[in-house]
């Protein structure tokens, strides 16, 4: 039993070795395609095209990634929530947003797991997490486990570019 195990592992093992190897050369309009998705909101490339800004299109749509230290949201504080720029789901808070120092909006949580999908990227000779949006099927980012120990252990790494922020009505 115990080998039955070991060899199932190492298999496992070989397997996510070549899945990486071969998704390196992947270029970006293939990954692309790889990741169409059923999501609530369908549409296609050229009407993402129309209502997206070109750098909205570029992260969002191409999986792009906004230069670190650059976003408008990485030294944002203000309360309230970040909503999907493409479809409009709301998607974290400000209460789990933290000052990770690397560049990019981050936060230890979602606001609720069902709002996003994680999915293995195997892009740029990494393996990564990759988090989109579970509406439209949008890129927001990647989560990595180097967030806080004493909340998730978790850091939701957000493009500023794919979100936008909404301000908490202090009336309510
Ligand atoms: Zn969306």
């Amino acid at each position: 039993m115990k080998l039955l195990l070991m060899i199932s592992a190492l298999c496992q093992v070989v397997f996510i070795s070549c899945t990486s190897n071969n998704n390196n050369v992947l270029n970006t309009s293939k990954s692309l395609k790889n990741s169409t998705m059923n999501t609530p909101v369908t549409k296609t490339e050229e009407e993402w095209k129309k209502e997206l800004t070109e750098e909205q299109y570029y992260v969002i749509r191409m999986k792009g990634t906004d230069r670190p230290y650059t976003g408008k949201y990485d030294q944002h504080w203000d309360s309230g929530t970040y909503e999907c720029a493409a479809c409009g789901a709301e998607l974290f808070t400000s209460d789990t947003k933290f000052d990770a120092g690397c560049g990019w909006p981050s936060f230890y949580e979602a606001l609720d797991k069902t709002k996003i999908i994680e999915k293995k990227d195997f892009s740029h000779g990494m393996v990564r997490i990759e988090v989109m949006c579970a509406n439209c099927g949008g890129h927001l980012g990647h989560v990595f486990d180097d967030g806080p120990k004493d909340k998730t252990g978790l850091r939701y790494c957000i493009n500023s570019t794919s979100i936008n922020f909404h301000k908490q009505d202090s009336t309510k």
